[in-house]
């Protein structure tokens, strides 16, 4: 392009010298050869009818295209709030924190521009009551503590989102608007609130972000309230998409999908993993199934990569069975070339995750070891007297396959 560009400069700068000798005017010089993209002003040289038998000096043009802009995500899954799990929280003089989920993973946070929780349970107001499985409703401090850990986008488009009907649902929307940096997708107060495509852009990369759920666990979304919940529905997902296309660089979709504890895609997995591709998506992270399932590449007729993460697993809860005690966080890094304007995966991680039950806090398996597994809450659990590192290692390589470095203790791909 600096090529072509530089040509046609010249041309334009010699025919501007022939106008001015019979015209004189020096305003018209610059007019033909404004280019955005150059940072450097192109000065236009001065002419004057005694100089003009000279040639012009060559003027060499250094065209200076930004940089690549880098963009790095980390997802969690699950936050699913039992009885045990909130009480982790009550101190001792009533009021409630949940900052320990979050402490062990705080670097990890820190490192990312996007960072997304699954906020499985409504956060439907305290006064509402807390309660457990299956109509859940969780302490708003669980938010304050997501908030506190810095994450910018919270899934809220859960199988759980009506459990306590509209009400929860309004005060879940007006608690997350007290936060104007934190961006809560899935539940909208109006027709026109589900129209919006939320994205996040940093210095002309645009990543839109899209959250659906495949249902809301029987109880129906109100007839007069059809927006409140965004649902898994093949004609809206492909509208947002297309409209999210032209907006932005990347788009990602965050489904709650799947089949619970099954660590492989299901049929309605597979459809929409067939229809994001088919349409362009560029990444897919889901939740729901409360175990780790499987990453792979999906490649459509185009050729056009998709990285699809099935399921993230739990980050926290009060499961009882040792497979949903060992969950993942996503980290994914974009890329946009200004010189081919193209915007890429240039490597991808999942690093598991352990939540230590009795403290619910969440350590990440490089840094857990058999001494924790031994004080987890989950060995009190039948059939679970076994969980330790050999476990969880094996569960790993089970569910990821050779991705799974068992000597890091991850996945970590590098594409570019
Ligand atoms: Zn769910």
């Amino acid at each position: 392009m600096s090529k072509k560009k530089n040509k046609l400069l010249k041309e334009a700068l010699l025919l501007s010298s022939i106008i001015l000798t019979s015209c004189g005017n020096e305003n018209t010089i610059n007019a033909e050869i404004q280019a955005p993209v150059f940072e450097k002003v192109i000065e236009a040289p001065t002419f004057d009818n005694n100089s003009i038998k000279e040639e012009p000096e060559e003027i060499v043009i250094e065209p200076v295209i930004p940089e690549n802009e880098h963009v790095d995500l980390v997802m969690i899954g699950d936050v699913l709030v039992h009885k045990p799990v909130y009480t982790s929280g009550i101190k001792e003089d009533g009021t409630y924190n949940y900052d320990h989920f979050f402490t062990n993973i705080q670097e990890d946070l820190d490192e990312a521009e996007i960072k997304i929780v699954n906020q499985e349970t409504i956060l439907g107001g305290n006064e509402l009551g807390f309660s457990s499985y299956p109509c859940f409703n969780s302490p708003q401090e669980i938010g304050v503590a997501e908030a506190n850990a810095g994450f910018n986008y919270i899934l809220q488009a859960t199988n759980h989102a009506m459990d306590k009907n509209f009400k929860a649902i309004n005060n879940t929307i007006n608690f997350w608007n007290n936060y104007p940096n934190i961006t809560m997708l899935g539940l909208n107060s109006s027709e026109e609130d589900q129209e919006v495509i939320h994205t996040y852009t940093q210095n002309g990369l645009t990543i839109a972000l899209l959250n659906y759920t495949y249902g809301t666990n029987g109880i129906p979304l109100p007839s007069d309230k059809p927006y409140l919940v965004n649902l898994l529905d093949e004609e809206k997902v492909t509208k947002d998409i297309l409209k999210a296309k032209e907006i932005a660089d990347f788009v990602v979709v965050l489904p709650h999908w799947g089949t619970e504890y099954r660590y492989t895609p299901d049929s309605l997995q597979e459809k929409y993993t067939k229809l994001f591709s088919d349409l362009g998506v560029d990444l897919v992270i889901g939740t729901h199934p409360h175990v780790l399932e499987n990453i792979e590449t999906v490649t459509n007729d185009e050729g056009h990569e998709m990285l699809v993460y099935y399921s993230l697993g739990n980050y926290v809860s009060g499961q009882t069975e040792k497979d949903r005690v060992v969950g993942g966080m996503a980290k994914v890094s974009i890329e946009k070339d200004y010189e081919t304007n193209e915007t890429f995966i240039t490597e991808y991680e999942l690093d598991p995750i352990v939540t230590q039950q009795g403290e619910y806090t969440v350590y990440k398996l490089e840094d857990y070891n058999d001494n924790l597994a031994e004080q987890n809450r989950i060995r009190r659990q039948s059939g679970c007297s076994n969980f330790n590192m050999d476990y969880i290692n094996n569960l790993c390589t089970e569910i990821l396959g050779e991705d799974f470095n068992q000597e890091t203790e991850k996945v970590k791909v590098k594409l570019k």
